[in-house]
């Protein structure tokens, strides 16, 4: 029985990585020489298994709308990307009451939770090095009212295992003492004890390396053309290197999983919000922040990944390019420069990698897996600003599906794609 993994991102890896285990013959492809090169290599680094709230919130329309067009808005939709997503952008906005978001939170909090697990027990299974950061993250804010409804969003998580704590702007200093210049703008924190940091791309190459140890092919450097379908079911993945045969495929290529299944007539609500990050070397910047911080007004992220710092954010609605504008990456680093004023003199651009991304969200903020209508095709897509978090217990959740074993987990809706009702 063949297996077909499309796309060795950091979902496709960890999928590949199950099913082998459950017995599966799997076939990982991906068109990158190696794993974790396209999305899962350069992102904010963050375990948020108690940040899992979706972008599709109560106000986000109005505001995406009042960004339209403007440079240094946190999330900018481009004029020309409207008329490739108005139904997305429909369905977005339905997502949006306080009932649809509060559900799609409460899936992606019981997926993140199963999936911190399974990232710990893979690692410690295969002895993955992957800078795991395991301090904590926390969240800042500059005014009370942002803070309170912070908090009750994660109070409502709470009883369903979300932990965290509220810190005052001196426990934020405490907590991380880069913080102090910033100390007076402070409102509060919010502190996740149990989230994590890790390095996506070192993850994720591990984990192709540790299936090719268990048997499963990886065939890195082919790029997938099509899938073949027949009476209802998949038959086959044609790639730039030939012609396989499948009794089951899985689909886990991120942005694209949307154009890919739309050649065989499957509508994919996913689309591409593009994210930048620079990442440089620590070097003698002894002060540095080493505990992973948020910054909820500035909207970015600082982390510590090994003996490098990563500042990440930006969301920006353009299509499928992977160009880093300049002018996002310079707001990244002047927002993170207002929060850790020695960052100008310890980040040298010329030396940076200035990096972007392509988060593939789905209207609902969850993503997408089971089986669409044509029998063994699978999917596993659509994880937006969770991808990383979310990416081992999705894995985990697709083979058991695909083996018939009941994942213990709620799952998440079906956004219209997958047979299983929600
Ligand atoms: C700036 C930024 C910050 C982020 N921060 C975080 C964070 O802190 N925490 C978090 O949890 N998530 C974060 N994310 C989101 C996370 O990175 C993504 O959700 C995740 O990487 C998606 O993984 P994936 O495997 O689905 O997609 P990808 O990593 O994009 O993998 C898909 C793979 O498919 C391959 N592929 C595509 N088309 C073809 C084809 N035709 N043939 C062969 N191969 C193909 C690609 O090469 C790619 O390797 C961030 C994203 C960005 C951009």
């Amino acid at each position: 029985m063949t297996t077909i993994v499309l796309g060795a991102g950091v979902v496709g890896t960890a999928t590949a990585w199950y099913l082998t285990k459950a017995g599966h013959d799997v076939i990982l492809i991906e068109r990158q020489s190696e794993a974790a090169m396209e999305t899962s290599w350069g992102n904010g680094g963050i375990i948020h298994a108690s940040e899992v709230e979706p972008w599709s919130q109560p106000g986000m329309p109005g505001k995406i709308i009042k960004w339209l067009g403007k440079e240094d808005a946190p999330l900018l939709l481009r004029y020309g990307a409207i008329p490739h997503m108005f139904r997305w952008g429909i369905a977005f906005a339905q997502n949006c009451t306080p009932e649809r978001f509060r559900a799609n939170a409460l899936s992606n909090l019981h997926l993140a939770l199963h999936s911190l697990k399974s990232l710990q027990e893979i690692s410690a299974e295969t002895g993955i090095l992957y800078d795991r950061g395991t301090r904590g993250v926390l969240k800042i804010y500059r005014s009370a009212q942002s803070l309170e409804n912070a908090q009750r969003g994660a109070d409502y998580l709470a009883p369903h295992g979300l932990l965290y704590e509220r810190v005052t702007p001196d426990r934020c200093v405490e907590l991380e003492p880069a913080l102090k210049d910033t100390r007076s703008t402070l409102a509060g924190g919010l502190y996740f004890a149990r989230d994590e940091v890790g390095d996506s791309n070192k993850f994720g190459q591990g984990l192709a390396a540790a299936c090719a140890s268990r048997g499963v092919q990886c065939r890195f450097g082919e790029t997938i053309d099509r899938i073949e379908t027949a009476n209802g079911r998949v038959l086959a993945v044609v790639t730039d290197k030939g012609r396989i045969d499948a009794d089951t495929v899985v689909v886990a290529l991120g942005s694209f999983t949307a154009p890919m299944l739309a050649k065989i007539g499957i509508r994919v609500p996913i689309y591409p919000v593009k994210g930048v990050s620079i990442t440089f070397e620590r070097g003698g910047w002894n002060s540095a922040p080493n505990l992973p911080v948020i910054d909820d007004s500035k909207i970015f992220g600082f982390v510590a990944i090994g003996d490098r710092m990563r500042v990440s954010g930006s969301a920006e609605i353009s299509g499928y390019d992977t160009t880093p504008a300049m002018t996002r990456a310079q707001a990244i680093i002047d927002n993170a420069s207002f929060t850790f004023p020695e960052l100008k003199h310890n980040l040298d651009l010329s030396k940076a990698r200035v990096w972007a991304g392509l988060r593939p969200v789905s209207p609902a903020g969850t993503p997408i897996i089971g089986e669409t209508r044509f029998r063994g095709l699978w999917i596993n897509a659509g994880h937006g600003h969770l991808g990383w978090t979310l990416s081992c217990g999705s894995g985990r959740v697709a083979a058991d599906l695909i083996t018939g074993r009941d994942p213990g987990i709620p799952l998440p809706p079906s956004q219209g794609v997958v047979s299983r009702a929600v």
